[in-house]
């Protein structure tokens, strides 16, 4: 029979692709599903982004561009670090555009783990961070946060998970699924162990815009000390409603992203050339459309969690940012929550992703976007209560 890598084998697929794949296969046959499975804004691109792509597709520009990304592309974007996240990057050397921040992580974890190195990385967290790791043949250790002490990384919890294997630390702020925002104390706690241990700092911020109240966006690299280790990771997709563009940055110090620069160069080449105008166009373009989206974000926010917390077994908090509600189901006794997401797709047409496919931690919760229409929540609250109540 056919062998394939030992590598695959230990990979598990998408779970946020998987519950796609099944509302597809189930909206084909005709069902009524209301889908809260993916990360995916409703929002379309706004029209000023897709005109300029469109026109560049007419005059011609569809070919490679410089692996590490248009000229104009990298100076929007170290601008754009340099005034909104106080990150001084050379856009020469410091920068390179990718064909999305997932391929931006990607690249970044293969340019850092060797096989057997560990990658702590706090929990629950986005689905794919833990198999990149292990893709690679690096070792993904959970750092599971808690509730009782409002999911903060402490560096008491670091010390528990470090090892002399330990590499690097992987960080998301907003978090998916919690929502959770890093605060400043929190951020000097990590910034002081990775340098204590001399270790990196891979820091994912494609949530940075879709942030509610008062809260506030800290880039770690803007902390002191933090550049010279920190490989800082965004893109469009969420901020913009780019998600079908596949557009991302990957920003540090030359050291680290020329070496990164390599395997973007042999592997995909460079983001799409008529994409990347896109990318222009949004970073230097009216910002407008994000304050528009994020103020429809934090009405369907409060619908959602409101909603949720007035069903009996159902517990959730507000998120700080991004775009998911992460409630606490065990009340409802319906078991885990796996069983709990399918009996919820099979009874009320409703899908969400179990919260076990983010990792230590996820247990007894379900993730629910937001990023659906507002009539969708208030279908999908009176399903569930229904569903719940008829128990
Ligand atoms: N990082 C996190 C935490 C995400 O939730 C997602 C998408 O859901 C991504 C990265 C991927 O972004 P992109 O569409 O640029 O690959």
């Amino acid at each position: 029979s056919i062998q394939l890598s030992n590598r695959i084998r230990t990979i598990q697929r998408s779970a946020t692709y998987e519950i796609l794949d099944k509302v597809c296969i189930l909206k084909s046959q005709g069902k009524d599903i209301l889908d809260f499975g993916g990360g995916e804004p409703n929002f379309s691109t706004p029209e000023h982004i897709s005109k300029k792509a469109i026109d560049h597709i007419k005059c011609g520009d569809t070919h490679y561009t410089p692996s590490r990304g248009k000229k104009e592309l990298l100076s929007a974007i170290a601008k754009k670090l340099f005034e909104e996240n106080n990150i001084r990057v050379d856009p020469d050397k410091e920068l390179i555009a990718t064909p999305s921040a997932k391929h931006a992580l990607f690249i970044s974890l293969m340019a850092t783990l060797d096989y057997g190195d560990e990658i702590i990385i706090p929990t629950p967290s986005w689905v794919s961070y833990q198999e990149m790791a292990r893709l690679i043949g690096a070792t993904p250790v959970s750092l599971p946060l808690q509730k009782s002490n409002k999911f903060t990384i402490t560096s008491q919890a670091l010390e528990e998970k470090y090892s002399d294997k330990t590499k690097a630390i992987l960080i998301n702020s907003p978090n998916n699924p919690l929502g959770k925002m890093l605060s400043e104390t929190e951020i000097r706690d990590i910034v002081s162990f990775a340098i204590d241990k001399n270790i990196i700092l891979i820091v994912d911020e494609i949530y940075e815009k879709v942030i509610y109240d008062n809260h506030q966006h800290f880039s770690i690299a803007a902390y002191p000390g933090a550049f010279e280790r920190t490989i800082t990771v965004n893109g469009f997709s969420k901020a913009y409603a780019m998600t079908g563009w596949r557009l991302g940055y990957v920003a540090g110090p030359e050291l680290i992203i020329s070496e990164i620069l390599k395997i973007q160069q042999h592997t995909v080449g460079c983001a799409g050339s008529f994409i990347q105008q896109g990318g222009i166009e949004a970073l230097t373009g009216n910002q407008a459309p994000i304050t528009e989206m994020l103020a429809e974000y934090q009405t369907r926010r409060r619908l959602i969690v409101e909603g949720l917390n007035q069903i009996p077994g159902i517990e959730c908090d507000y998120p700080d940012g991004a775009l998911y509600v992460f409630p606490n189901i065990e009340g409802v006794r319906v078991g885990k929550s796996t069983e709990f997401a399918h009996w919820l797709l099979l009874t009320a047409g409703v899908a969400v992703t179990p919260g076990v496919a983010f990792g230590e931690g996820g247990e007894g919760y379900v993730r629910l976007s937001f990023a659906t229409s507002r009539d969708a929540i208030e279908q999908a609250l009176e399903r569930i209560h229904r569903a719940v109540a008829a128990i």
